[in-house]
């Protein structure tokens, strides 16, 4: 049977492989880490606490296929993921900004939706049609929330001033005026990998026709022995960023042991200082993860910084208020479209879409249908 190159081990990868596998195609994955799961690779570390190498991830979403199709490879708990932010004195407040952050920020005794409502009206600013992420933010809950909980951690995380990034981006986290705390709060579906990801990308990649090669760098020469390739790397990388260069933003990851008697309940804190620092997750506070208590967890604290400045970990895609990369991408796409129908693009970085993980499972179980469609075409 035709043989397919799937590039990168990540999610995209993972769920083109296993449906190309499963439509009897014989699938070659490689990925240049050492590891399969992508950017969701896990692992259990010295103080038995299972640690996401590259940042928390939670899954949620309201899209039930894609949920169903998760489910065939591994269990899942339910975990409606939280979040703090520490503010100026240490204290933590809940986030996304709730009336009790509201409350508790301002120390005022906001019990009721009038009297928050009163209190609200005095802070917004009115702004008919906001421009731009700090007009959207400032109408909501004025300059001083704004500035608190996101203004700096933009700044931190993206290099750039709220009047500049795209608005979707901030729009990722909810405003409210309810008591409610859910860090997802519009999502049905809230679980975790029981066994961990990297336990749940190893049932999905395993199959008679997969073949996996770790550790392997894509180069262009391997195309010729395949049919098609799958690639989940950068589009502007592999086309030697010939039209200029897609930014990203990445992470330098810092581990801390602390005492396990030390910690709160909080799994993220987020940091509203201007520390270099975005954020801690205490791993052993998410379900499943304390694998083998002992007397120090592990926390990793995030610093964002650009991806060069990373060894080329590209982690976010970077979208403007002005969109200025959309058309530069474009250009990489269009030209990925005229060459000769052997190679599709995928997953965060092939389409350089800021996707959540079952946005890219969602946009690649379409993609491979699509694709397994034009083959009973042609
Ligand atoms: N954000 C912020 N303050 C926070 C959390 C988020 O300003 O405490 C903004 C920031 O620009 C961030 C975006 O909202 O990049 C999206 O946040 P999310 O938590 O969805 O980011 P992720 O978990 O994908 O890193």
């Amino acid at each position: 049977m035709a043989r397919i190159l799937v590039v990168g081990c990540g999610f995209a990868g993972a769920v083109y492989a296993r449906t190309l596998a499963e439509h009897g195609f014989d699938v070659h994955c490689i990925d240049q880490r050492p590891h399969i799961a992508g950017n969701a690779y896990d692992y259990v570390d010295e103080n038995g606490v299972r640690v996401h190498k590259y940042g928390p991830h939670l899954f949620h979403t309201n899209n039930e296929k894609v949920f169903r199709w998760m489910t065939r490879f591994g269990a899942f708990v339910d975990y409606k993921h939280k979040v703090a932010c520490r503010i100026e004195g240490g204290k933590l407040v809940p986030f996304p900004i709730n009336r009790d952050t509201i409350s508790q920020f301002f120390d005022a005794p906001l019990s009721d939706e009038a009297s928050l409502e009163a209190f609200m009206a005095r802070q917004r600013r009115d702004i008919a049609e906001p421009a731009n992420a700090a007009e959207m933010l400032e109408s909501k809950v004025g300059t001083t929330l704004t500035d608190t909980f996101f203004r700096r951690y933009t700044k931190k995380m993206w290099d750039m001033d709220l009047e500049d990034i795209h608005a979707s981006v901030v729009q990722r986290v909810s405003v409210r005026f309810d008591r409610q705390d859910l860090y997802f709060p519009n999502d049905a579906i809230q679980v975790l990998p029981r066994d961990g990801y990297t336990a749940l990308f190893g049932n999905i990649l395993d199959h008679d026709r997969i073949r996996i090669e770790l550790g392997v760098a894509f180069d262009k020469r391997m195309e010729k022995d395949y049919v098609f390739c799958f690639n989940s790397m950068a589009i502007d990388e592999y086309y030697d960023h010939a039209y200029g260069d897609l930014p990203y933003r990445s992470i330098r990851f810092h581990t801390e042991h602390r005492n396990t008697s030390d910690c709160d309940h909080w799994p993220v804190v987020n940091y509203t200082d201007m520390s270099p620092f975005t954020r801690e997750t205490r791993w052993h506070n998410l379900p499943g993860h304390h694998v083998t208590p002992g007397p120090k967890v592990t926390v990793t604290v995030e610093e964002p910084c650009d991806y060069r400045d990373n060894n080329l970990e590209r982690y976010y895609p970077v979208r403007t208020n002005d969109n200025k990369y959309g058309p530069l991408y474009e250009r990489y796409a269009e030209r990925a479209a005229a060459d000769g129908g052997r190679l599709k693009f995928i997953g965060r970085c092939g389409t350089y879409q800021y996707l959540d993980m079952h946005q890219v499972i969602n946009q690649s179980l379409s993609g491979v249908q699509k694709w397994l469609q034009t083959q009973k075409a042609a």
